[in-house]
């Protein structure tokens, strides 16, 4: 295993660049913000937006058998008990009795496994993962509490080791669903999507006459009441996700299971990410519902940090809620003229997370500098299809009718895909405008372009120029997006 290249200042710098560049403001900033919220910009939305589309294009376009729902938010809180939700949705936490902060147990032990690798001491951080996992995997809260005295890990703020026992703390948000607040009309903000696709699954089967395998996919939001919210964007309290479950006959799961994995990563390196930047982590401790998940994890400048789910999640969840509504949740399957309920393998990716990760592969900080002058430039290298702007269109200067050649270009490109016109500052500052915010290609309307109708194309990633004509630029654009 490779020692963990963490950098602190590249990530400080990628969550200032997303603020000052229009991608992510922390939410309600003028009231100082609330923790662990935040809010895309024209930018961030734009990006966020296109990350979507690619997932689902991927997913359910290109499979006849996905077809993808739109669930509500809120349910009948009975699934949340069905779903193991409202017993189980529990974090292992520990205070700080001098603090009064709360820590999740497993990342006050994983941060110091950093510390140690940190220092080189890779074998004892290994070691102490192995540890944790095995007193997580039988709820040995004593065995945690005491690794962590042993350890002598102390309290970031209060500097101590005066810690309480570790208590288990659940992540649903509840609310009150009318006007009469008992308990009867308490719901929860789900804390996941895949409920919502469970609990359609007949309603779909049948209205779209699906046959096994096959799968529902849906992006949505979701809220868990995280403890420990402090990075960024990769940890919030309200996120979307992106999952698909896929139905398959019982005894089928261990193929599937693979093949989703193998498929899911395909779809990570065909975003031209470097397979070195991933790895899967399988899970020692199961969630009450699976028997068998991983996780694929990528090198972000916080570290090695999950950003995908895949699990194998039996027929736990429809079974417990045939249980729970006392409704059939079977399926009959013609081929082997059975009844069964299926069995499910979750693919469940965090848009926020995906997005952080895009980020964190595209931002560079260049020298450009020569002899003769210092210079420098912060670029986005963005794959192109998923580039919140595909192309800004500048006339050199504002008159001599450039920018009505410019506003034609623009026209002509508009309907096909996201555009960007300026006419103010340097043709210096507009191109370093469109590199940090990753644009892929900008196009400049000069004199000559009045006598042969060419124009100048630039190039983000190598910042080389050539002469294309006019009528040209949508077909260029286009090329490298559809690609
Ligand atoms: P973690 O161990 O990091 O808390 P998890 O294993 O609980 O995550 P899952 O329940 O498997 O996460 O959710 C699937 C995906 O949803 C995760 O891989 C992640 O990308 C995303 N996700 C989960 N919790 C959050 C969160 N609080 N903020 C942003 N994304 C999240």
């Amino acid at each position: 295993m490779r020692p963990m290249a963490t950098d602190p200042n590249r990530f400080q710098a990628i969550i200032s660049h997303c603020k000052e560049y229009g991608f992510i403001f922390p939410s309600s900033e003028i009231y100082d913000g609330l923790q662990a919220v935040y809010d895309y910009g024209q930018w961030g939305s734009e990006l966020k937006k296109n990350i979507k589309d690619y997932w689902w294009k991927s997913m359910v376009q290109l499979h006849e058998n996905i077809v993808g729902i739109d669930a509500a938010i809120f349910m009948h809180p009975t699934i949340w008990k069905a779903s193991g939700h409202v017993d189980n949705f529990n974090d292992p936490m520990i205070d700080n009795k001098d603090s009064k902060k709360r820590y999740r147990v497993d990342h006050l032990i994983e941060t110091k496994a950093e510390e140690m690798r940190n220092e080189g001491r890779n074998d004892e951080a290994d070691g102490l993962i192995d540890e944790m996992d095995k007193l997580l995997s039988t709820d040995d809260f004593d065995g945690l509490r005491q690794l962590i005295i042993n350890q002598g890990i102390k309290c970031p703020i209060s500097k101590t080791a005066n810690w309480t026992e570790v208590r288990q703390f659940n992540l649903m948000f509840s609310t009150q669903i009318g006007s009469v607040s008992d308990e009867a009309s308490e719901i929860y903000l789900r804390p996941e999507t895949a409920q919502g696709i469970f609990v359609n699954f007949l309603n779909v089967q049948k209205t779209g006459r699906l046959k096994i395998p096959f799968g529902i996919a849906q992006i949505g939001k979701a809220f868990r009441n995280e403890i420990v919210a402090r990075q960024f964007i990769f940890r919030m309290r309200e996120f979307e996700q992106m999952e698909m479950q896929y139905f398959i006959r019982p005894g089928t799961q261990k193929e599937w299971y693979e093949s989703w994995k193998e498929e899911r990563m395909k779809w990570h390196l065909s975003l031209g990410i470097s397979k070195e930047k991933y790895r899967f982590h399988d899970h020692v401790k199961l969630a009450h519902y699976a028997d068998a998940a991983c996780d694929i994890e990528y090198e972000f400048p916080i570290g090695f940090k999950e950003v995908e789910g895949i699990h194998s999640r039996t027929d736990f969840d429809l079974k417990n809620h045939q249980e729970y509504s006392k409704k059939k949740m079977q399926y009959f399957d013609s081929e082997i003229n059975q009844n069964y309920i299926p069995y499910v393998i979750e693919t469940s990716i965090g848009l926020d997370r995906m997005f952080l990760l895009i980020i964190s592969e595209a931002y560079a900080e260049e020298d450009l500098s020569t002899a003769e002058k210092q210079d420098s430039r912060v670029v986005l290298r963005l794959p192109s299809k998923i580039a919140p702007m595909k192309l800004a269109i500048l006339p050199l200067v504002k008159k001599d009718g450039l920018p009505e050649i410019a506003r034609k270009i623009m026209d002509d490109c508009k309907t096909h895909f996201r555009c960007f016109y300026e006419e103010k500052d340097t043709i210096g500052k507009r191109y370093r405008r469109m590199d940090a915010i990753g644009t892929p290609f900008c196009v400049t309307v000069d004199q000559q372009t009045k006598q042969d109708n060419t124009v100048t194309i630039r190039y983000r990633d190598t910042m080389q120029q050539e002469r294309i004509p006019a009528d040209k630029v949508r077909e260029v654009v286009l090329k490298e997006i559809n690609t």
